[in-house]
């Protein structure tokens, strides 16, 4: 049920340093409430096409890839602490619009400071390299250069945390960028983008336009004036941008969906363990590209563990976005459901276990789009709750033997982006880090890190890394230059 408030927010495209006036919207009624909270323009092709243009004009005439390190730095630097002013304020915006707890929301908002200060610390180190051992005459030089236009492609899960992954890095660079938020959750990205200008990062080096994939997203893929894309989502839609990228031979950076590992052994923490695998999975109600959505669980602890597991899940509070007590929250839209819904009732059908869970909440929820914490034991590697990432509050057990059986089960799926060990052997802990294929592999923690470390996968979970030194220099091409000094030796002598 949705209803139109007085204070319904309202925005329109940002583009070169102005706010374009709204003729079509789209309506975002939140998941958590039901309630209408916000309204965006509806992109067109032109909307699009007019973001480039400013955003080119900014990259080619514009001072910003002129500016020092240490300019972009200071600036990145009172974006940020702008940000921390506003903190509560876009925390509720990304709470209503995605319907996640408040205390998760200011969590993103917090990780989210964390990437522009350390995108501004990196904007001061870009540097290149000099090789003086190519011959008395010659000085060679690699020189780090901005990559241009670059289009942002935001998802719903994570909307200021996401925009943080990429705009940092990319204003770090020296690029100037184009942003297409997804159109459930587009508020943070606009008033991020506004507090920009405010900063003193100049009209054009960041432009918002919302509104849907197709055809927003699509004209930046398709655009020969972007340079490069950054793209944040499903597989199936990173496949598309990569083919359609192609066309103009455009760089692309994909981080795609998972379908991680929560691995427990019997010699770990299992106070430590049973906690991780909760969070791993309930975590923005599932909803997360890292999410440890399978539990693999060496034999001899597996009864007493699921038993202890279960009863913790049972207890996790659900509940509506201002809840400061609900530790999960709604799913993104009813479509999602029904699909999350699905494939639970796919594994029953299949003959899986449902241990908790599985259900809609109704009751003081029923305005929302809520799913119980759903545990389901008995999983075989055929079934499609292992195979298909659920992107819901669903976890789905399988028991292992040995080390080599737990390696086999991890890598048996098409994605590759985070799996996490839970052991106090060593021994064992290096030969999984080794052995998983992901992009990340967390030992004894999870879903855990800082800017400094690089995000991104393997395989089906797409290529190209965000955050840290490497989510710099994805921003960046490599410039080789030679230099011979004093007179040449003929060539045709
Ligand atoms: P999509 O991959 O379809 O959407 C991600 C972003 O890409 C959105 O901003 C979307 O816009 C945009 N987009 C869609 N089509 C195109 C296109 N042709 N060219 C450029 N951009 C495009 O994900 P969904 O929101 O549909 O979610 C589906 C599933 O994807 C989830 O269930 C989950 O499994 C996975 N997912 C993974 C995420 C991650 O963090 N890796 C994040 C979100 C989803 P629009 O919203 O208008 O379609």
């Amino acid at each position: 049920m949705s209803a139109i408030t007085a204070d319904v927010r309202t925005y329109g495209h940002l583009i070169g340093g102005e706010e374009k006036p709204v003729e079509q919207l789209i309506d975002r009624v939140s998941p958590g409430t039901g309630q209408l909270v916000a309204r965006f323009a509806d992109g067109t092709v032109a909307d699009a096409q007019q973001a480039i243009a400013a955003a080119r004009a900014a990259f080619d005439d514009g001072p910003w890839r002129h500016t020092t390190g240490a300019e972009r730095s200071r600036i990145l630097l009172d974006l940020a602490a702008a940000i921390r002013e506003r903190r509560e304020q876009l925390a509720l915006l990304d709470a209503e619009e995605v319907g996640k707890p408040i205390h998760l929301a200011r969590g993103d908002i917090d990780g989210t400071i964390g990437h522009f200060e350390y995108a501004a610390a990196l904007a001061q180190q870009l540097h290149g390299d000099v090789h003086t051992n190519l011959g008395p005459n010659y000085t060679g030089l690699t020189m780090r250069e901005p990559v241009g236009v670059a289009g942002l492609i935001v998802p719903w899960n994570f909307p200021a945390l996401i925009y943080s992954q990429k705009v940092p890095y990319a204003l770090a660079a020296g690029c100037a960028v184009v942003v297409k938020p997804s159109e459930f959750t587009s508020s943070t990205a606009i008033e991020m983008t506004r507090l920009a200008a405010e900063v003193g990062v100049p009209a054009g080096v960041i432009n918002v336009v919302t509104g849907y994939g197709m055809p927003v997203g699509q004209t930046l893929v398709d655009s020969p004036d972007v340079d490069f894309v950054s793209f944040t989502g499903s597989t199936a839609t990173g496949q598309r941008v990569a083919t359609g990228a192609a066309k103009t031979t455009k760089r692309v950076s994909l981080e795609l969906g998972g379908k991680g590992a929560t691995i427990v052994f019997e010699d770990a923490d299992l106070d430590d363990a049973i906690d991780g695998a909760l969070f791993a999975v309930f975590f923005n109600t599932g909803q997360c590209c890292v999410s440890g959505s399978r539990l693999l669980v060496q034999e001899s602890i597996a009864d007493e563990f699921l038993a202890r597991l279960t009863r913790r899940a049972k207890e996790l509070h659900v509940g509506p976005p201002t809840d400061e007590d609900a530790r999960l929250g709604a799913l993104i839209h009813e479509q999602h459901a029904e699909k999350v819904l699905g494939l639970i009732e796919s594994a029953k059908q299949e003959g899986a276990t449902l241990l908790t869970g599985g259900r809609r909440l109704e009751g003081e929820l029923s305005d929302g789009v809520f799913v119980e914490p759903t545990i389901i034991d008995g999983v075989r590697p055929d079934m499609r709750v292992f195979r298909e990432e659920i992107f819901g509050p669903v976890l789905c057990a399988i028991r292992f033997r040995d080390a080599e059986e737990a390696i086999a089960l991890a890598n048996d799926t098409t994605y590759g982006l985070a799996n996490a060990v839970w052991t106090k052997n060593i021994d064992t802990a290096m030969r999984l880090s080794h052995a998983l294929r992901s992009g990340t592999v967390w030992v004894n923690t999870t879903i855990d890190g800082g800017p400094q470390l690089p995000i991104g996968g393997v395989k089906g979970s797409g290529y190209g890394r965000e955050a840290g030194q490497a989510g710099l220099e994805e921003f960046t091409e490599l410039k080789g230059c030679l230099i011979h000094t004093g007179k040449r030796v003929p060539y045709y002598g």
